[in-house]
């Protein structure tokens, strides 16, 4: 495919659990049961890089295929599939705090030159319109930093800079992030054809990842591209169009990257 078709952000970070605890007690999935509470539950033998035992005497390989399990077969079977955005999740929700929320400063480095600069001060203030727009989050540009707008810049919460040969389009962060991994890197190809997208669309994008949503993608194991279970629905409906889903995972967006209904909806749930 294209190489804009691989707006990825998450590469070089592992998001995958460390070791596994818990009782070694397997409940039968119940409807009040959260993923939690069944991988706690689930049996893990004591040999071997511990299997995970499902169904009484089915073995599962990893914490990644036990979250397919529970996402795939039990919420399914109970008919509760949680899906929609999706927001990142490590024993507790990865955001911003009430006060941070409202002052997400960001500089513009003039290392991107006039013109590619311009073009990203404009998607930049549309990308992040969007978002304000439906969550209670604003973001501030401070131009006085773009002349030394590095990973060590702490005059803001993170940086914009130029990058070229990547695999990526762009990538940004999470707000667990320290002040030197908290950048969004752009890259040249950024600047050329993008259609269906935008590089506005790819901003709101990586904006979301730094609000700490994770990809919609990740929700499904149907989409092809499931990543791990490090992430809690905030709406109750898969959403293939989110902003944060690749079209190219089975996901039903053919035009520009826009937020949907039901992304504002988890936006606003984790940001009221
Ligand atoms: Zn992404």
């Amino acid at each position: 495919m294209l190489k804009f078709r691989s707006v990825a952000m998450l590469a070089g970070v592992s998001l995958l659990g460390a070791a596994c605890g818990g009782p070694e007690s397997q409940q039968e999935a119940e409807v009040t049961q959260t993923w939690e509470e069944f991988r706690a539950s689930a049996v893990r033998e004591p040999w071997e890089g511990g299997k995970i035992i499902v169904n009484g005497d089915e073995a599962l390989e990893s914490e990644e295929e036990l979250a397919a399990y529970f996402h795939n077969v039990v919420e399914s079977k109970l008919g509760q599939s949680q899906d929609g955005l999706a927001v990142y999740y490590i024993g507790g929700d990865i955001k911003w705090s009430a006060t941070q929320k409202l002052n997400l400063t960001y500089c513009i480095s003039n290392t991107f030159g006039t013109t590619n600069k311009a073009k990203m001060v404009t998607a930049m203030a549309n990308a992040t319109a969007a978002w304000e727009a439906t969550a209670n989050v604003n973001f501030t540009y401070l131009s006085q930093y773009d002349a030394s707008c590095t990973a060590s810049q702490a005059g803001v919460l993170f940086d914009i800079r130029p990058v070229s040969g990547q695999s990526y389009v762009a990538r940004a962060f999470f707000p667990n992030s320290s002040r030197s991994g908290r950048n969004v890197l752009v890259d040249s190809s950024a600047f050329g054809n993008l259609s269906p997208w935008t590089l506005t669309g790819i901003l709101r994008h990586e904006l979301g990842h730094t609000l700490g949503f994770r990809h919609e993608h990740t929700r499904s194991t149907a989409s092809g591209c499931y990543e791990d279970s490090q992430w809690r629905a905030l709406t109750t409906t898969y959403d293939r169009s989110s902003v944060m889903h690749y079209p190219q995972c089975n996901g039903t967006q053919t035009g520009d990257l826009v937020l949907t209904t039901l992304d504002k909806q988890g936006a606003r749930a984790l940001y009221p």
